[in-house]
């Protein structure tokens, strides 16, 4: 047990230290007025639903910019608040497939890579029955290309490996054919087009090796066999002869992608420290949303209110508040970068370039503090008290959990709900928004979230549905845990991994 000793030196040094501001001063500030008007210009339908790389997310990066800029924060990047971000788009624009010289018709095929071949390629490919690693041994894989029959699709996970494997094993293409009739194959093929053909964003441009699914019928044409005779052969005991005699066919394909450039920003704001001001603290939310739909009628924009207007307007009102406490001469020791984030929603890119085009060194960076929507309620909680989903708190660092936990307890008194934080959780929050690329690096990280609700995704993810009292005492628990952290003496500590 500590002495009795020990607690006043412990009191001592509490009321000698950063603590002689009382941060209520400035985190009581945090205003829901404030909240709303900022929300209803940044979630309104002239932004158009901030989809990235679209004027309306230029609109948001230049109403954020303008916020930091007004409030005194440094533009940390080259004296700018933006920091460019480069993505691709790469999207399949003519797949052609000839058996001998004669053209497959493209309803029979299906390709699911974005491999440029550049121009017509030839290729001889040689049936390996299921493609096990036994009949590989038996047949002179190298520079050839396979084709493997397989019973059901199974999942795509398991598609790729095997794909994979293949190739690990010399196999130029990868032709897979499916045990579906024709019309079971016309169905999967018609849902599969959408998905592998492409457009979607990446930080380089996207150049896997996919496979060829061909329809039985196609397979019968190359191996000049009927479907039933190869699948008799795959499946056959004694196939490593059968397959060693069929003769290979000659293919050629072409591959052709387009690849076009989209140019977004992560939108900056620094606040520098005072005595500590080389490690930094990362304040984020992503200013991107989904764009509008792109089909049906009424309301098409999805304004993105909640996702994660709520979370964006909730670092501007945090940015505002701190850079108040510095003008007053209360500024934290700690330096803050607050950090509105582009392309979360295609797959967290913004954050990723960031962690690997870091401003501040990554060692030096000792949280990331994220709030993706924070200001709605879920069926879980109507009617309750006033709540926060807490998730990653505890993960990597202790200390992290028990200051969060110690400035609720004293101030803002929201129940903290870690459901989400169940490592074993299905939703697997923990790596769903940006603060997942600063934890994959080991630094610690609070994510606060709302819950998932009926209008997630929806253009009826309006500023209407907002809780703006209920979101600033969100704002404030992630703003006293923030002022802790920068003004402690010691530096938060990771002790787990
Ligand atoms: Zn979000």
């Amino acid at each position: 047990m500590k002495s009795f000793f020990l607690n006043l030196v412990a009191l001592f040094i509490f009321c000698t230290g950063w603590a002689q501001v009382d941060p209520s001063r400035y985190g009581d500030e945090i205003s829901p007025a404030n909240l709303k008007d900022q929300l209803t210009i940044l979630a309104s339908d002239a932004l158009e639903g901030r989809a990235t790389g679209s004027r309306g997310q230029r609109m948001a990066a230049a109403f954020i910019a303008s916020h930091f800029q007004e409030i005194g924060l440094q533009g940390p990047v080259n004296g700018s608040y933006f920091q460019p971000v480069e993505l691709f788009s790469t999207r399949q624009e003519k797949v052609v497939l000839k058996i001998g010289d004669e053209i497959v018709d493209n309803e029979l095929f299906l390709y699911t890579g974005m491999a440029d071949s550049q121009g017509e390629k030839n290729t001889s490919v040689i049936f390996a029955g299921q493609g096990g690693d036994a009949d590989l041994a038996q047949l002179a894989v190298s520079g050839k290309s396979v084709l493997i029959w397989l019973p059901s699709l199974g999942s795509m996970s398991g598609l790729r490996s095997t794909a994979e494997r293949l190739r690990a094993g010399g196999a130029d293409h990868v032709f897979i054919v499916l045990g579906l009739s024709g019309d079971d194959y016309k169905g999967l093929s018609f849902q599969m087009r959408s998905f592998v053909s492409g457009g979607g964003l990446s930080l380089t441009p996207s150049r896997n090796k996919g496979v060829f699914f061909i329809n039985p019928s196609v397979a019968e044409n190359m191996f000049k066999m009927t479907y039933a005779k190869l699948v008799e052969v795959a499946k056959n005991e004694k196939r490593a002869e059968l397959l060693k005699k069929m003769k290979p066919c000659a293919v050629t394909y072409r591959t052709q992608m387009s690849v076009k450039t989209v140019k977004t920003d992560n939108v900056l704001g620094f606040l520098e420290g005072t005595d500590k001001k080389d490690e930094v603290i990362v304040i984020t939310s992503h200013y991107d949303h989904i764009g509008k739909k792109s089909d049906g009628t009424g309301d098409l924009i999805n304004n993105g209110a909640d996702d994660d207007g709520s979370g964006t307007v909730s670092v501007l009102e945090l940015a505002r508040v701190f850079a108040k406490a510095r003008a007053e001469g209360n500024g934290p020791r700690r330096s803050i970068l607050f950090m509105t984030v582009t392309a979360e929603e295609v797959g967290l890119l913004g954050s990723q370039y960031y962690v690997e085009h870091p401003v501040f060194p990554l060692e030096k960076t000792v949280v990331n503090l994220n709030m993706d929507m924070v200001g709605r309620w879920d069926a879980e909680h109507k009617g309750k008290s006033d709540y926060v989903y807490v998730i990653g708190s505890d993960r990597l660092s202790s200390e992290l959990h028990e200051i969060n936990e110690r400035n609720n307890t004293l101030r803002t008194r929201l129940a903290f709900d870690y459901t989400y934080n169940d490592e074993n959780h299905p939703t697997n929050l923990y790596k769903r928004s940006d603060h997942w690329n600063f934890a994959k690096n080991g630094i610690p990280i609070i994510f606060y979230f709302d819950g998932i609700h009926e209008d997630y995704h929806q253009p009826s993810d309006e500023v209407s549905k907002i809780d703006f009292d209920l979101m600033a005492k969100r704002a404030k628990a992630m703003f006293f845990t923030a002022w802790e952290i920068a003004n402690r003496e010691n530096r938060l500590a990771v002790d787990k991994k």
